[in-house]
């Protein structure tokens, strides 16, 4: 085992980040180590007083700075510098990823650092890049479209990847000129505390960002209802967006944007490169230990190779190393707490009982962390918990097929649409089946996002409303006004 750094000496954040300083406050909410499930910190949770005071300061800075009406370039400077500090602070910001998140350490930092410091110069881009139209009136007229930021945009983050979710959200919120309100998740603040400082130190307005914590109930909805959030930017469970959506119709109409779960298929079809195939599903289910909105959880397989795609996969998972996500050799995620892991014990037992084999794993790992045994589970059909329920760790279902409509119908899942992948060596077929996978998006031959963020991400049905990533985004942290000029 290399330690990469000691968890019980890190230096951590402390308090809210408002207006630019920490804002200490009684720790209400204890955080534990997935790793090995000893208690790390505990956090206080932001009221709505709070809540109200950051949205203010927030609203307040970003009219009375020049950050939505400077030249847009160098608004894009400052997003640039924030990002190369991100690079420059990757060995801390992978630390504090690493202590209290299911990321292992070597991944937050050659990853989780990286996309996020690239996240923010994406976005970065489009500030002095994209604009308004002109657009065809009359000759006598001059229509416009105008894009203009919202004010403060209103962002709650889910604890999986806890930087990327992050730079999801401030990366266009910013670029558009917007101030934002952002609440990690209760069980993963640290690195999100840290970036709200490098943001200060690169130029961008204290107060413009502001950081506070706490749950769910009280200040996420302080934060969704809030009068002075022109648009709130959600990612998490599908559960939560549904009460947001309801929260935000009781207080008052506002967009938003929700990023939620999925249950997503990976379609291989016998003439498929299936070594190539194997690798790529044992990885989508198995990396963050399934803890992916994207996860590739339900395998459905031409009847012909199923056998042998299982086998394959099971070897991948077998070579996974479970370990302190502190540890430079760790490869296999801890799951994030004891409620979460308890959840998926309950549901693999439901699958079980409802007709389900273990083909591999199915169980918790001998360990003092949270660690539960990648799973395959083979005879299900499509009522069985493992297919329907988002179980959000590693629990991949095989279901078979025989012809390319049984195959559709299986991936088609009555309430998620989130992605979804596609095995084969014939091109026309995966442009049809590209064309009828209800899914916010399609990977053929791979499974997961490429490190092009010019493709939105964002859900159909039940997965959510609106995109993350690409110029969706971007044009989504702002809102349309048409300008209409007798000459
Ligand atoms: P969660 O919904 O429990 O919590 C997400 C965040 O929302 C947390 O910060 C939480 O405190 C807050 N929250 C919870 N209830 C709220 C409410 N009523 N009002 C305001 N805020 C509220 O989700 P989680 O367990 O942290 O994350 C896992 C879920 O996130 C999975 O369902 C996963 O699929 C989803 N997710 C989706 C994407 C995507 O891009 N679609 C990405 C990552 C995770």
């Amino acid at each position: 085992m290399t330690l990469s750094f000691d968890p019980a000496t890190l230096h951590l954040p402390k308090g809210h980040f408002i207006d630019g300083r920490y804002v200490e406050g009684a720790d209400v909410l204890e955080i534990r180590r997935p790793s090995d499930g000893k208690p790390l910190s505990a956090i206080p949770v932001a009221d709505a007083a709070l809540v109200d005071e950051a949205i203010n300061i927030s609203a307040r800075v970003q009219r009375q700075s020049d950050w939505a009406t400077c030249m847009p370039r160098d608004r894009a400077r400052i997003l640039r510098r924030f990002a190369d500090l991100i690079d420059q602070e990757a060995g801390y910001l992978a630390q504090l990823e690493a202590v209290c998140s299911t990321r292992p350490i070597t991944q937050a930092r050659q990853s989780d650092v990286v996309n996020c410091a690239d996240h923010i110069r994406f976005f970065a881009e489009f500030a002095d890049k994209e604009g308004g139209q002109v657009v065809p009136t009359a000759d006598a007229q001059m229509g416009m479209i105008l894009h203009e930021p919202y004010g403060v945009i209103g962002a709650i983050a889910p604890w999986n990847v806890p930087l990327s979710m992050a730079a999801w959200k401030l990366g266009p919120a910013l670029a558009a000129g917007n101030g934002i309100v952002i609440k990690p998740s209760e069980m993963t603040p640290f690195s999100t505390l840290y970036l709200a400082e490098l943001a200060v130190r690169a130029g961008i307005p204290a107060g413009l960002v502001n950081v506070v914590l706490g749950d769910g109930p009280t200040t996420g909805t302080a934060i969704t209802t809030h009068p002075l959030v022109g648009k709130v930017s959600f990612t998490g469970s599908t559960r939560a967006g549904a009460q947001i959506m309801q929260d935000i119709a009781r207080t008052g109409i506002k967009p938003m944007t929700l990023e939620l779960g999925g249950k997503s298929p990976q379609v291989v079809f016998a003439d498929a490169d299936i070594d190539l195939a194997a690798a790529c599903i044992a990885r989508s289910i198995t990396g963050n230990a399934g803890q992916v909105c994207v996860a590739g959880s339900r395998l459905i397989a031409e009847k012909s190779v199923a056998e042998e795609l299982a086998a394959k996969i099971a070897k991948h998972m077998a070579a996974m190393r479970p370990g302190k996500t502190w540890d430079e050799a760790t490869t296999y995620s801890p799951i994030i707490s004891e409620t979460q892991i308890s959840r998926i014990e309950a549901i693999v037992d439901a699958a079980k009982t409802a007709g389900a084999e273990v083909v591999t794993g199915g169980c918790r790992m001998e360990s003092d962390g949270y660690f539960y045994a990648p799973t395959i589970l083979a005879g299900v059909d499509e009522t069985n918990p493992a297919v329907t329920e988002e179980i959000f760790g590693p629990v991949l279902s095989i279901q078979t097929f025989e012809t390319e409509e049984q195959a559709t119908a299986l991936a088609t899942h009555p309430t998620y649409g989130l992605a979804s992948g596609l095995f084969t060596r014939d091109l026309s077929r995966a442009i049809r089946m590209s064309r009828k996978l209800e899914a916010g998006t399609v990977w053929v031959n791979r499974y997961g996002r490429s490190r092009d963020m010019i493709l939105p991400t964002g859900g159909y049905k039940s997965s959510g409303l609106g995109k993350d990533l690409g110029r969706e985004a971007y044009m989504g942290a702002m809102r349309t006004k048409s300008v209409l000029i007798d000459l």
